[in-house]
């Protein structure tokens, strides 16, 4: 039996999705024993959530000094000292921005192999698949040595109710946060929108949208379907969104269910993105864009027509509950079957 510990991101008692994810691929070797280790002062009112997704044993973490979000040197230190005192083989976080920050200090604390950004783990071998060369190829890395820290690719590995009758244990990590390290003010990105990272359904624009104000097609398409609006390294780079909405490479690795790319060339450094997504659709006006070798479904048109329409179907009652299927009524656009490679 192997202890594994499970990084929790929580927020005020709200568990993000994907770290559901990530406690459940912890859970999948029953003989695991699963540890939820969290910051923060609310582990009663996070404890039916993670009971329901496996988790043995929640850790609260509480140490002497200010809410240490903000100091991800000193959360790694506290993590690192948890870990000892549990005797954990593993940690395993989300590899969003933030969580591959704070698993890269865990590992460089304990001396620890990192895999970040994996697809398919087995803990019982220390076997681990992950995307190499932005996307191109995929790696199988084997772990020598313990603990292994790992970070799993948002949404890859689904949430899967296992119940367990968790018991909460406290730890006092007796550190400081770091001093070199002075947080004078936090401002706020402005984007009001769904975090793409833990989105169902993404719809992105790229170049041509033109403006920031053009996002206002893709906003109204994506409240229509519960989706979060993202940005090719284009777009942002042109200032018509933040790089928090930015896919690819440079920006964020997603993994939503469903994948609208609008006006996106399908540039490998993009691909590298989102190509884990279930089902990519591109909307594009050039027949020879990349993207069409690359999607499950294309359509041919003009976004500025393809999208307003199929916004406007999806506000006739009756069909917002089945999303994918695209209605029949998209002027000028030819829908085809591309073929993902
Ligand atoms: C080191 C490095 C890292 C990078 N990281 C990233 C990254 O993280 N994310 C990222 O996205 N890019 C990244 N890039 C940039 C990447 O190479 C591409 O330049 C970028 O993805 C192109 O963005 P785009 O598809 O929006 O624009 P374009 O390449 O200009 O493509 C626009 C597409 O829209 C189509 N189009 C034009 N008008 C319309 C219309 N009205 N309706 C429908 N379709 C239309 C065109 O046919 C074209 O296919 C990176 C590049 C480098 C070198």
């Amino acid at each position: 039996m192997a202890r594994i510990g499970v990084f929790i991101d929580e927020k005020g008692g709200e568990i993000r999705k994907t770290t559901l994810g990530a406690l459940s691929a912890a859970r999948r070797h029953a003989a695991n024993e699963v540890y939820a280790l969290l910051f923060g002062g609310h582990p009663e009112g996070c404890r039916e959530v993670l009971q329901r997704y496996g988790a043995d044993k929640i850790v609260a973490i509480r140490t002497p000094g200010p809410d240490l979000a903000s100091f991800p040197e000193a959360r790694a230190e506290a993590l690192g000292l948890a870990m000892d005192a549990f005797g954990l083989d593993a940690l395993i976080g989300v590899s969003s921005p933030s969580g591959k920050d704070l698993l890269a200090r865990v590992a460089s604390l304990k001396g620890a192999p990192l895999v970040l950004d994996c697809l398919q783990m087995d803990l019982s071998s220390g076997i681990v698949k992950k995307s190499h060369f932005s996307g191109k190829t995929t790696a199988t890395l084997r772990l020598n040595g313990r603990p292994w820290i790992l970070g799993v690719r948002p949404n890859v590995f689904p949430e899967i109710v296992d119940p367990r009758e968790a018991e909460i244990l406290a730890f006092e990590a007796p550190i400081q946060a770091a001093k070199r390290l002075v947080i004078r003010e936090i401002k706020q990105s402005g984007v009001g929108g769904a975090d793409i990272s833990e989105a169902d359904i993404i719809i992105t624009g790229g170049r041509p949208l033109g403006s920031a104000e053009n996002f206002k097609i893709l906003e109204d398409c994506a409240a229509l379907l519960s989706a979060a609006v993202g940005a090719s390294r284009a777009a942002v780079d042109a200032g018509f969104a933040p790089h928090a909405m930015q896919v690819g490479q440079t920006g964020k690795t997603v993994s939503p269910r469903l994948y609208i790319a609008c006006g996106i060339s399908g540039s490998v450094q993009h691909f590298a993105g989102m190509k884990t997504s279930g089902i990519i659709v591109a909307v594009n006006n050039d027949a020879d864009a990349p993207i069409f070798g690359k999607c499950d479904y294309g359509l041919l048109g003009d976004l500025f027509e393809v999208v307003p329409a199929l916004t406007r179907a999806l506000g006739v009652p009756g069909t917002r509950s089945d999303p994918i299927g695209l209605p029949e009524h998209v002027p000028d656009a030819s829908l085809f079957d591309s073929g993902k490679e």
